[in-house]
């Protein structure tokens, strides 16, 4: 076992403040020549601001390589899916439509598909991945198990994820409350995908000194209500 592989990838998507770092810095790797393999999506765009990065999950039973007719997708043996390797692949797209995830990209110029490696060539020597060096609010995580646990008390990471009959296991966790965890944690994806962000109400209290002048009775400022 390689000395670094107590390290793993935890994505919060309840962090996400939706700055673009992680897209931009994984759009800087030579590898992949300008596009970035990391996707910002909006949860819901008409309901809410909220984003969530989406990174390729390193299934353990990898539905893009299985349905690859080149066999093109490799994964190696420390559960990293690799992405399609360029003398094989012939484009044909299937490996994007059965991705349960939605992550791979078929690059029509270049007649391949590429996606996320999770960074392969540092995380394979226990360097983090470009976008988890960069995140601000380390919606992307990449650290131990006592680590995680000690900075999120109130999450719990999960790698079961169920699409209606079929239940996925990844490599990458996703933060779930701790609290709503049912005791055989996984996430129900599809039923997920009806779900509308709930309302958030974050009220400001401003607080004054004893040496304030007289409040004004119309104050616009004296509690605020997002
Ligand atoms: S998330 Fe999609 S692209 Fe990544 S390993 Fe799983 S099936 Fe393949
Ligand atoms: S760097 Fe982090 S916070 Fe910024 S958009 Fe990416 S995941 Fe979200």
């Amino acid at each position: 076992m390689p000395h670094h592989a107590h390290l793993e990838f935890f994505l919060d998507p309840s962090r996400c403040i939706g700055c673009q770092s992680c897209v931009q810095a994984c759009s800087e790797c030579d590898t992949h020549k300008g596009d970035s393999m990391i996707h910002l999506e909006y949860i819901d765009r008409s309901q809410s601001v909220q984003t969530v990065p989406m990174v390729c999950m390193h299934c353990e039973q990898p539905t893009c390589a299985e349905v690859c007719p080149a066999d093109a997708i490799k994964r190696t043996g420390d559960g990293i899916v690799q992405s399609a390797r360029k003398p094989r692949c012939i484009a044909c797209g299937n490996c994007v439509m059965a991705c349960p995830f939605g992550v791979p990209e078929l690059y029509i110029d270049r007649q391949i598909m590429m996606k996320c490696d999770m960074c392969y060539d540092r995380t394979s020597i226990g360097k983090k991945p470009m976008c988890a060096t960069v995140c601000p609010s380390q919606a992307l995580f990449f650290g131990t198990r006592e680590q995680i646990d000690a900075l999120r008390p109130q999450s719990m990471p999960t790698n079961r994820f169920t699409f209606g009959e079929q239940t996925i296991t990844t490599r990458v966790n996703v933060m779930v409350p701790r609290h709503k965890a049912p005791p055989a944690p996984h996430l129900d994806v599809t039923s997920a995908m009806d779900e509308r962000p709930q309302n958030r109400t974050v009220r400001l209290k401003v607080v004054r000194s004893e040496a304030a002048v007289e409040p004004r009775i119309d104050d616009p400022f004296g509690e605020v209500e997002i």
